[in-house]
């Protein structure tokens, strides 16, 4: 026998022994557990139908859940079309009544099919994950139209605002709905104010990931650097962007709370 052919098998031999000693000397038991049972979530119909245990924030037939961000005991002054609320620039930021710490978001938007405008005037807004009553508002998700639109790539759809540019463009043409799901974990501060652990997202843009649990700097200014401010569960708010483009919309809006 070629010895090179023996010493291989003497190998393989070793190695299958080996593997089935350990298989064989523990209790597959000994790893496996009963308790706590996840608690039983119906999911939805389709990826924009809400689970059974999510909060709705807007399921097209209401803004009821909904405050102006100038004034929260305002209503939301958007406008109902068609199971969307079409942004109105001029009333404004919209946040919810509601306020929240970690979450799973699902939200859907569509930039008009006739939308107009370049760089970062063509369908502008965004989702602010908490909004803040301070600084530059809180932390952006940026919604913007970069179907064929170039712009600074830490603005474009689907950055954390001026901070991490999007993994992947997945942008959709204007005209078709797109969906954002996102998982948000607040930070933590401690009792003097400073920063315990940094906020954290994670985003799937029309089922493509483009931030992957991503730590963010602090809040997201236009002008600036980042920074963080102490705060506690906060609103989740929709960007009345002041661009000349066309408004756009959103639909099926809803949250688990983590
Ligand atoms: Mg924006």
């Amino acid at each position: 026998m070629n010895h090179r052919i023996f010493l291989s098998g003497v190998l393989i031999t070793v190695i299958s022994v080996n593997c089935f000693a350990q298989q064989k000397g523990g209790d597959p038991k000994e790893t496996e557990y009963y308790t706590p049972v996840p608690k039983i979530v119906t999911p939805g119909a389709s990826s924009s139908d809400a689970p059974s245990d999510a909060i709705v924030l807007f399921n097209g037939k209401n803004m009821d859940e909904w405050v102006s961000e100038k004034d929260p005991k305002a209503a939301a002054k958007w406008i109902l079309t068609d199971n969307a609320m079409m942004v109105n620039k001029s009333a404004g930021d919209i946040q919810t009544k509601r306020t929240f710490t970690d979450f799973q978001l699902h939200i859907e938007y569509q930039i008009p099919a006739n939308i107009t405008g370049t760089g970062q005037a063509r369908g502008n807004s965004g989702i602010f994950l908490a909004a803040l009553p301070f600084g530059a508002g809180g932390y952006e998700l940026q919604v913007l139209d970069n179907y064929n639109n170039t712009t600074y790539v830490n603005g474009q759809a689907g950055s954390m605002y001026k901070q991490s540019p999007p993994l992947a463009n997945a942008c959709r043409k204007p005209g078709d709905w797109q969906s954002y799901d996102v998982v948000w974990t607040a930070p933590r501060f401690n009792e003097d104010g400073t920063l315990r652990s940094p906020a954290r997202v994670t985003a799937i843009h029309n089922g493509v990931l483009v931030q992957n649990n991503f730590e963010l700097k602090g809040d997201t200014p236009y002008i600036g650097q980042p920074s963080y401010q102490k705060h506690g569960p906060c609103p989740i708010k929709l960007q009345a962007h002041g661009d000349k483009s066309e408004p756009i919309s959103y639909r099926n809006i809803w949250v688990r709370e983590l």
